[in-house]
């Protein structure tokens, strides 16, 4: 049976107003970044890169660890993992890529489509890239180290993806089969547990219908076992079990 951790790597302050869609509210909201590893199969599965230093500097971020140090902290050396699932292209979950020099990185066809072209343009969408990270995808995809999918797939059995978009074109969150039920990694489809939770989605979207569907594909995917894994919320620490400061077995 697999196992799940969400690995924190990070933090950043802002407000509810700057980051909920239509949100009045100026309380200040703290973001958590995580990386997230499947255990128990024929070999680790990493769920999203993380940032390096440049991004970390960059955009103010509180408490940064190397996503790939956090991985060996969780028992795994970076260079072991074979495949990690790419939920989307912003920064925060793809410009770590160079950390995980073995792997191939499986990514949804729109999301590609998206970052290639023609809206990248405006801050709207380009300010959330990471541009060196993202010329990376070419140079990788020669390399073999890209699967382009299309839509939702198994990756082993029990591990699927479901693109979902919304918040970016081709997001994609995972699902993984446990001792405790199915859990399910929501990424950016829900940030913090208010999103699909309440419904109210967060200000960055390519496709609002899309995202309010995701809602409802979360709660359908999660069952009664409710094993909802929000992507950047800091009550993920308290809804399941710390095993060590940063590091969060889920199930
Ligand atoms: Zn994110």
């Amino acid at each position: 049976m697999y196992e799940v951790y969400a690995l924190k790597y990070g933090e950043r302050d802002t407000t509810a107003c700057q980051f909920f869609h239509r949100e009045s509210s100026h309380r200040t909201l703290t973001l958590h970044y995580f990386v997230w590893l499947i255990l128990g199969g024929p070999h680790p599965i990493l769920v999203d890169t993380g940032f390096l230093d440049d991004d970390a500097q960059a955009r103010g971020i509180r408490n940064y660890a190397s996503p790939a140090e956090v991985v060996a902290r969780a028992g795994v050396k970076p260079a072991d993992v074979p495949l990690a699932l790419i939920t989307h292209l912003h920064y925060d979950h793809w410009a770590g890529h160079s950390l995980f020099p073995n792997a191939e990185f499986w990514v949804q066809k729109d999301e590609v489509a998206f970052w290639t072209g023609p809206f990248v343009r405006y801050p709207a969408f380009g300010q959330s890239a990471n541009v060196g990270a993202l010329a990376g995808l070419v140079t990788l995809n020669y390399a073999k180290r890209v699967r382009i999918i299309e839509g939702d797939r198994e990756v082993l059995p029990g591990i699927r993806v479901h693109r979902v978009g919304g918040h970016t074109a081709g997001l994609q969150i995972v699902s993984v089969q446990t001792a405790r039920g199915r859990v399910v990694l929501t990424s950016d489809a829900s940030h913090f547990y208010h999103n699909v939770e309440t419904g109210q989605p967060v200000q960055i979207i390519t496709n609002l219908p899309e995202m309010l569907t995701a809602f409802e594909t979360i709660h359908a995917l999660a069952g009664p076992e409710r094993l909802i894994v929000a992507g950047h919320d800091p009550q993920v620490a308290e809804r399941f079990t710390p095993v060590e400061p940063g590091i969060i077995r889920i199930a």
